[in-house]
């Protein structure tokens, strides 16, 4: 019957299987009877219980045994003697055991030789102690069931001791790894922790999400942790691994959503949420036993929180760094790229396109047409410049490129637009103006180096010749110098400091004054601070003209009430319109009220908009030409000729008058040079409005136009423009003189 219970082995030799080499067990005999000791060994010599061998430790009495379980603490069950040096030698030594050296899975077993000294019941539970028999009971078989019982227990302990370590092990790597926000250190972690949990090399743990890090393939396996020489393939696609066993075993668990557990390697497969899974891969070399897989599972399930908690990050962070709308970085992570190379001394050049007219495009064909032109662009730019170009959306249609300089210039970048976009229906050119820089590291910062781009940007954005620019620092004094004639601008307006001056305007047939044209002037201490051909398109440039426009519409009014108290209460009065005025929404609103408030008759108003502003936008721009003409404002072009209307365009704009540009006024002393103002006029009368010319200077100039049936002029011929008190006294002294000259 022992026999059959027990593998004895004496004679087999050694074998060469994984249980030949398995450590033994340890038994530990404690007795002061020599005889118990001998008895012992011969019955357990040489014995295999569970596959394991023993070994037998021997002491014979409570005090050696001390030092026994001191240095041997993995001793699995002991055999106790209860008397020995005392009555109660073998309980101190339980005692000492269990609350001294706190070896909790050590099994005891307890022998005396009378059943006298049999302990209290509630000793054996206090002290966990396995069985209790007298020496008598112990027979051959007896002691051998009693000690594999024994020993059974103690391994069914220590897994459990083993998968308390292993969970606090997981809780602890678990606690660390939640906070990790980026994949790669995430992965990293992930790597670390399961090494250490299995005890396998670094490079037998392979970490891999479905999609790409970089979002873009959202549907093939992506390595993003490995070490080792898998190391060079994170962020690779999965395929890439040379191993073709990692490759196969990952993908099965990915498709078959689910751990796999194999004869040699593990896989784990979590799943975050829908779209984000992942799968680990694990060379164990050998099946999991027992004892780690559900550990292996616990530590999954909480990975799998710890990944959801990235991609979450992972997501946040794509968000603050990219556009949604084209899917490029955004400003924030190009000034992050410009840091980088600024720092890394990079021989590359940074460039910023921007978009001709496109808000008139998105105003004209909808923002819809105008996103899709965006993504048009962002992906013509992805498409036609080198993957190492970086690439970003920073304003409205703005982009960003940083690159080699044989990718980054002005011919290479302008090249990119020359074919047409394709938007829906359309097929849309496009024309950029382009800012560049070169020489980044002499930029502070990416800021630094971003602004400066910018500072060409709005240099070529001017510039009506060549569309770019590249920076040089000179620019910042320009720009310098702009913004702080703005900042004085906006101060002066402020204070009220600005004026509005008049010039007047005669009709050329009869000499008579008919209206005067409201110009601004801005007075400083000496003179004029600036002239307005430089402060107005500041003004217009930085939106104060909307403020100051509407300012100069109310003196108009003002200077109407002085006029008709001087007894000149039909003269007309024109006030110039910028483009960014006309553009306002409710910019006929606004000149509706202030006539109403100011009670000016509309008829007495002639708004000047330039050729450019009537050219705009053809529907848009006759629609709001109509309302201001319903209003009974009369309108005029200013500056004619100076731009590029189309004849048929102009023919269905609502205007009243054409103002022959000072330019051309000029030339008419010259050869030939009467053709420009010979065609305005004809083509004034052709289409029934009046036409004003400007700068008349000399009395040869008037006569030539008179002679061409011009109707008005306006010049230092007749007058400059005067400031608002001088000008009632300037129209009687004038009066008064005309009425001389025709007297007979
Ligand atoms: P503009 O509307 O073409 O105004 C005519 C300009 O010619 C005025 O210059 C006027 O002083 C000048 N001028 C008049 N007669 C003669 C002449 O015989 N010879 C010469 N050489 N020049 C003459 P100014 O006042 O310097 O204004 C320049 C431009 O500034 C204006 O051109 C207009 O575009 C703009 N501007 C002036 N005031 C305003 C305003 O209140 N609002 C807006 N939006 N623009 C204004
Ligand atoms: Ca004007
Ligand atoms: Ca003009």
């Amino acid at each position: 019957m022992i026999d059959e219970l027990l593998d004895w082995n004496d004679a087999e030799p050694p074998q060469a299987s994984q249980s030949a080499n398995a450590s033994p067990w340890k038994l530990l005999v404690v007795d002061d009877d020599p005889e118990v000791h001998s008895v012992t060994r011969f019955v357990l010599h040489d014995l295999r219980i569970f596959d394991r061998p023993l070994r037998l430790l021997h002491a014979h009495s409570a005090q050696e045994a001390r030092e026994r379980l001191r240095q041997h603490p993995d001793i699995a069950v002991a055999l106790v003697d209860v008397v020995m040096e005392t009555d109660q030698a073998g309980l101190d030594l339980v005692e000492y055991i269990r609350n001294q050296l706190g070896l909790a899975e050590c099994r005891l077993i307890l022998r005396t030789g009378q059943p006298g000294y049999a302990p209290e019941l509630t000793v054996i539970h206090q002290y966990d102690i396995n069985d209790y028999r007298t020496k008598a009971e112990l027979t051959h078989t007896r002691l051998i069931t009693t000690v594999s019982a024994a020993l059974r227990a103690y391994e069914q302990l220590r897994a459990l001791a083993e998968n308390r370590r292993g969970l606090e092990l997981i809780i602890h790597a678990t606690a660390q790894l939640m906070e990790q926000h980026a994949i790669a250190s995430l992965a990293e972690g992930i790597l670390t922790q399961l090494a250490a949990l299995l005890k396998l090399p670094l490079d037998g743990v392979v970490c891999t999400q479905r999609g790409s890090p970089f979002g873009v393939d959202t549907e093939r396996c992506y390595v993003v942790g490995a070490a080792g020489h898998y190391a060079p393939y994170i962020a690779q696609p999965l395929e890439r691994l040379p191993n073709r066993r990692i490759v196969e075993a990952i993908l099965e668990s990915v498709t078959n959503n689910q751990h796999i557990f194999k004869s040699d390697c593990t896989v784990l497969y979590l799943k975050a949420a829908p779209r984000q899974e992942a799968a680990i891969f694990l060379d164990s070399g050998r099946a999991l036993t027992a004892l780690d897989r559900p550990l292996i599972e616990v530590f999954a399930a909480n990975i799998t929180a710890c990944f959801r908690n990235v991609n979450l990050v992972e997501h946040l962070h794509y968000i603050a760094y990219h556009d949604p709308l084209t899917r490029l970085p955004n400003r924030l992570r190009f000034v992050t790229d410009l840091d980088a190379a600024v720092q890394a001394r990079t021989d590359a050049a940074v460039a910023l396109l921007d978009i001709h007219h496109f808000a008139d495009l998105n105003d004209g064909l909808g923002e819809d047409t105008g996103n899709l032109l965006l993504v048009a662009v962002a992906e013509r730019l992805r498409a036609r410049l080198e993957p190492t170009c970086r690439l970003a959306r920073i304003g409205a249609d703005l982009f960003g490129v940083l690159g080699p300089e044989a990718q980054v210039n002005p011919f290479s970048l302008m090249a990119l637009f020359h074919a047409p976009f394709k938007v829906g229906e359309y097929q849309l050119p496009v024309t950029i103006a382009l800012g560049l820089c070169r020489n980044l590291d002499d930029a502070k910062s990416g800021l630094d180096l971003l602004k400066r781009v910018n500072v060409a940007l709005n240099h070529a954005k001017r510039s009506l010749s060549t569309h770019h620019e590249y920076y040089v620092a000179a620019m910042e004094e320009t720009t310098r110098r702009r913004v702080e004639i703005i900042r004085r601008l906006r101060l002066d307006f402020q204070a009220e400091k600005l004026q509005v001056w008049y010039q007047p305007q005669i009709a050329l047939a009869t000499g008579e004054v008919v209206g005067v044209e409201a110009l601004m002037r801005w007075p400083g201490e000496q003179g004029f601070v600036q002239p307005p051909d430089v402060f107005i398109p500041l003004a217009e440039y930085s939106g104060l003209i909307i403020q100051i426009g509407a300012w100069v519409l109310e003196q108009a009014c003002v200077q109407h009430a002085r006029l008709v108290a001087a007894g000149f209460e039909s003269l007309k009065i024109a006030v110039n319109v910028s483009m960014p005025q006309f553009r306002k929404a409710d910019f006929v609103e606004e000149v509706a009220s202030i006539l109403a408030n100011r009670q000016m008759p509309p008829s007495l108003l002639e708004l000047e908009i330039t050729e450019s502003i009537a050219m705009d936008e053809p529907k848009a721009v006759a629609q709001r030409l109509g309302a201001l003409k319903r209003l009974g404002v009369s309108l005029a072009i200013d500056d004619f000729g100076t731009g590029y209307s189309s004849l048929g365009h102009l023919q269905a704009l609502p205007i009243d008058c054409l103002k022959i540009d000072r330019s051309f006024v000029n030339k008419i002393d010259q050869n030939q040079g009467g053709l420009f103002a010979e065609t305005i006029v004809g083509l004034s009368r052709k289409l029934r409005v009046n036409s004003v010319a400007e700068g008349v200077e000399t009395q040869e100039q008037a006569e030539f136009l008179r002679g061409l049936g011009c109707t008005m002029a306006q010049g230092y011929l007749y007058a400059r423009p005067m400031p608002p008190d001088q000008l009632a006294a300037w129209l009687r002294t004038r009066d008064a003189s005309q009425a001389r000259e025709s007297i007979p």
